[in-house]
């Protein structure tokens, strides 16, 4: 077995790593690392990390769960369709997420023909065993969006998707670029989407902005690893891309399936839920894909998304707030009656503080 595998949790590690910390902390100011990656919260919060960070080394959360930065205008137009009889095809989480008015879980609980499917595959067979059109609701970064395209690339039939896939390294070089009212010294990098992309889409907003961008493994000492592997480069004055989970991702990414999703999808301008449009923040079909296109074969009217006021969730995915800044956190919010988008995915700042937290 590899080495570096087999020393993963070793306690001795986590402890020198606390120290290393700890000592380049004292060589500078407050600093701020932000993480994309729900799966990064989960480790942070599961295994306390923050409670053995320095006071002025703080990580914080950012856009980092796909259900949570699909915008309501996306799940609103998944209820209208819905209302207007066509099959929505749909993930669980998002099942569950508060529109403007409904969930797809009320709207299937009033008959609307909403199912629930494990991936894009299983909505692709549905679509053949039935006359009646299956909307699959297309959600997710760079892990995603090639089997989204792959199954396009076979040309089902009777079948649309929702397209909701979007992009990560654009998000963040806008948060780096003022996206947010924090000020960012540096990103952990995602680590399944890193598996995909490869470290070349970190190389621009890194350069721009002059910031340490590592990429990350899941266990805690990858996020500890990560952690010193920025501040090493805050102390040094340096700004690069690095790989800490080199178990899990080479430099180049899977170049098989970044082809698969180039073929299909390219680059758009794209909201997420609490950022405007961001460049090159999601991606739209390609020509001679868009017979798959919701938009480009059903006539979805614009619809005016409401969202609750009191609920936080623009600012948590900014990085702006933590979840128990929000008056609803635990009260009437949680994971059975989710009021945010936050607090319905698993990969939900919301719903993993709710999870883990001391205060609900
Ligand atoms: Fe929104 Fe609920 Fe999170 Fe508050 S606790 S920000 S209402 S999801």
């Amino acid at each position: 077995m590899d080495a570096k595998i087999m020393n993963i949790n070793n306690k001795e590690l986590i402890k020198k790593s606390i120290q290393t910390i700890q000592k380049l902390s004292e060589k500078l100011d407050e600093v701020k690392i932000m993480h994309v990656c729900g799966s990064h919260e989960h480790t942070i919060c599961k295994y306390g990390i923050r409670d053995v960070l320095p006071d002025n080394i703080t990580v914080v959360p950012g856009p980092g769960c796909p259900v949570c930065v699909t915008t309501q205008k996306e799940i609103d137009k998944a209820m209208y369709l819905a209302e207007q009889g066509y099959t929505i095809a749909t993930l669980g989480d998002m099942y569950r997420v508060p529109g403007s008015k409904k969930s797809l879980m009320q709207l299937q609980s009033e008959g609307a023909d909403v199912k629930i499917v494990y991936g894009i595959g299983d909505a692709v067979k549905l679509a053949k065993k039935q006359d009646e059109k299956v909307v699959f609701v297309a959600i997710g970064f760079e892990t995603t969006a090639p089997t989204t395209a792959a199954e396009l690339l076979n040309k089902p039939e009777n079948f649309y998707i929702l397209n909701s896939h979007r992009q990560t390294p654009p998000v963040m070089g806008f948060l780096l670029g003022g996206g947010t009212s924090l000020n960012l010294d540096g990103f952990i990098c995602p680590g399944h989407v890193s598996t995909i992309t490869g470290l070349k889409p970190y190389y621009d907003p890194c350069k721009t902005y002059h910031a340490p961008m590592v990429v990350a493994g899941f266990e805690p000492i990858d996020v500890m690893a990560s952690i010193v592997m920025i501040l090493k480069q805050l102390v040094n004055g340096e700004a690069k891309v690095e790989n800490e989970y080199t178990r899990g991702v080479r430099e180049e990414g899977n170049v098989i399936a970044q082809k698969i999703m180039n073929k299909v999808f390219e680059p758009a301008d794209v909201a997420w839920r609490g950022f405007p449009v961001i460049k090159d923040g999601g991606m739209k079909l390609r020509e001679e894909f868009k017979k798959y296109d919701v938009h480009e074969n059903i006539d979805v009217p614009d619809i005016k998304e409401t969202i609750n006021k009191a609920c936080i969730c623009s600012e948590i995915l900014r990085g702006e707030k933590l979840p128990h800044d929000c008056k609803l956190f635990g009260k009437t919010c949680d994971p059975m009656n989710p009021v945010g988008s936050c607090m319905v995915s698993d990969e939900g700042t919301c719903r993993i503080f709710y999870k883990y937290s001391k205060f609900r």
